[in-house]
C-alpha cells in the first residue's frame, strides 16, 4: 500500500507502482471509452452494453475476486482506485461496476459454496454475465424486516412470489441475489438469500424506475410468480439473509464512497479550471474570496473522503485474513464521501452558474448523479445510525 510522500497537489499518501498503474489504466480507459459516450447515454437512459463488456474484458467487473473464480485477483485498494476513476467520468458506469463487484461478487465469495462460486461467480467476475442484488421492495427500503415477498419450502425446492424494486442492473443481470422472506414472524431474522437465474420461468422484469441521475444504469422492479428453485440455490442458511445482506452492504458502501469521491473530484477539477478562466468585474472569478473559499472547502472534503476510503479499504483487505467486520469504517467513508459529493456538486453548479445549469457541460449531470450516493446502500440517516450504534455499543 501507500507510503508517505508527495503528490502533485502537495504532501500526501503515495501509491505503490502497481496501484498507480491500476489507477492510470482505469483513468485511460474511462477517458478513451466512457467520456465520449457518457452524455449520450445519460440522455437516452440506455444501458451501455458495449462499454460494460469492455470493462469486463479489462477485469474491472471482478477486481477483487480471485482468478480461480474468474476475477482479476487484485486487492481492495485497487478496486476503490479503479472505481473512483471510472466515476470521475461517469457515475452510471460506476454503479454497474460497483454492484457487480461488491454486492454480487463479494456476497458469493464470502457466503457461496464452492459449487455456487463456480456456477454464479465465475461468469460475473469475468464480465461475461452481469450480477445484481435485490433487497428493496416497494413497501420496504431501510426497514427490510417488513418485506412482503415470500419463499415457501416445498420438498427440495423453494417457491418464490413477490415484487422487488429498485434493482440496479435488474433487466440486464443474468444472476440476482434476491432476499426473500421465509419466516415473516421472525421479521429480519426470517429473511433468506437466493441465487436467482433470471432465465428461468417465473421470473420477469417489472417496471423501469424513472430516475434523476445515473440514468445509463438500468434500474427496474423484478417480479417472482411461482418461481421454483432448488434448495441448492439458497445462499447461506435459511434465516441468514439479513446478516448476509448487511455484511455485503459493508463492502458495497466502500464502493459507493469511491463513486462519490469520483463525482466530487470531477466537480472540483471542472470548477478549478473554470475559476481560473472565467472573468467577471475585470478579474478571474477564482480571485473572488467567495469562489476561492468554495474551492478550499471542496478540496479539503475531497482529501478527507479519500483518507476515510483508504482506511475502509485497508480494513476490508485486512478482514480477508482476520474475518473482522469493517462496518464502522465503511459507513463513515460512505457518509462523508457522499455528503462531500453533494457539497461539491452544489458548489460546482454555483461556480459555473448559468453554464452549471446548462446541458452543454457535464456539471448538471454530476449534480444529478451525486444525490444517489446519499440514498442507496443505506441513506445518510442510516449511516449515522450505524456509526452511532457502533460507538455506543448498541446492538444493530
Ligand atoms: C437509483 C437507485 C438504485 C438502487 N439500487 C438498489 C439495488 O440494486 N438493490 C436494492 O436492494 N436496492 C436498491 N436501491 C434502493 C435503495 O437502497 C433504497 O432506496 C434505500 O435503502 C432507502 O430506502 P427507501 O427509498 O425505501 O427509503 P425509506 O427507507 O422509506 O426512507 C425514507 C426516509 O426515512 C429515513 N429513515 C428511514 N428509517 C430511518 C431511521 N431508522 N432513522 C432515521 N431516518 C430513517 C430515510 O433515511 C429516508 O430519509 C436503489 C435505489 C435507487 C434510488
Amino acid at each position: 500500500m501507500a507510503t508517505q510522500g508527495s503528490s502533485p497537489s502537495g504532501p500526501s499518501l503515495t501509491l505503490s507502482s502497481e496501484h498507480e498503474m491500476i489507477r492510470q489504466t482505469a483513468r485511460d480507459f474511462a477517458q478513451k471509452e466512457i467520456a465520449p459516450i457518457a452524455a449520450e447515454f445519460d440522455e437516452s437512459g440506455e444501458f451501455p452494453h458495449e462499454t460494460v463488456d469492455k470493462m469486463g474484458a479489462m477485469g474491472f467487473m471482478g477486481i477483487e475476486i480471485p482468478e480461480t473464480y474468474g476475477g482479476a485477483g487484485l486487492d481492495t485498494l485497487a478496486y476503490v482506485l479503479a472505481l473512483e476513476e471510472i466515476c470521475k467520468v461517469d457515475a452510471a458506469h460506476g454503479t454497474i461496476m460497483s454492484v457487480n463487484n461488491s454486492l454480487f461478487g463479494y456476497a458469493l465469495l464470502r457466503f457461496g459454496t464452492e459449487e455456487q462460486k463456480h456456477k454464479y461467480l465465475e461468469p460475473v467476475a469475468s464480465g461475461k454475465a452481469i450480477g445484481a442484488y435485490s433487497l428493496t421492495e416497494p413497501m420496504s427500503g431501510s426497514d427490510a424486516g417488513t418485506m412482503r415477498s415470500r419463499a415457501v419450502r416445498k420438498g427440495d425446492d423453494y417457491v418464490l412470489n413477490g415484487r422487488k424494486s429498485w434493482v440496479t442492473s435488474g433487466p440486464v443481470a443474468r444472476f440476482i441475489i434476491a432476499f426473500i422472506m421465509t419466516d415473516p414472524e421472525k421479521k429480519h431474522r426470517g429473511i433468506t438469500a437466493f441465487l436467482v437465474d433470471t432465465q428461468l420461468t417465473g421470473f420477469s422484469v417489472g417496471k423501469k424506475e424513472p430516475k434523476l441521475g445515473i440514468r445509463a444504469s438500468a434500474t427496474t422492479e423484478i417480479v417472482f410468480e411461482d418461481f421454483c428453485c432448488p434448495a441448492s440455490t439458497r445462499l447461506g442458511q435459511e434465516g441468514e439473509g439479513f446478516k448476509i445482506a448487511m455484511a455485503v452492504l459493508d463492502a458495497g458502501r466502500i464502493g459507493i464512497a469511491s463513486q462519490a469521491l469520483g463525482i466530487a473530484e470531477a466537480c472540483y477539477d471542472a470548477s478549478l479550471q473554470y475559476a481560473r478562466e472565467r472573468e467577471a468585474f475585470g478579474q478571474k472569478i477564482g480571485e473572488f474570496q467567495g469562489i476561492g473559499f468554495k474551492l478550499a472547502d471542496m478540496k479539503t472534503r475531497i482529501e478527507a473522503s479519500r483518507l476515510l476510503i483508504i482506511q475502509a479499504a485497508l480494513a476490508k483487505q485486512a478482514s480477508k485474513a482476520s474475518g473482522a467486520r469493517f462496518t464502522l469504517e465503511a459507513s463513515m467513508a460512505k457518509l462523508f464521501a457522499s455528503e462531500t459529493s453533494m457539497f461539491c456538486a452544489h458548489a460546482a453548479v454555483q461556480i459555473h452558474a448559468g453554464m452549471g445549469y446548462s446541458k452543454e457541460l457535464p456539471i448538471e449531470r454530476y449534480f444529478r448523479d451525486a444525490k444517489i450516493t446519499e440514498i442507496y446502500e443505506g441513506t445518510s440517516e442510516i449511516q449515522r445510525l450505524v456509526i452511532a450504534r457502533s460507538e455506543l455499543g448498541l446492538k444493530g
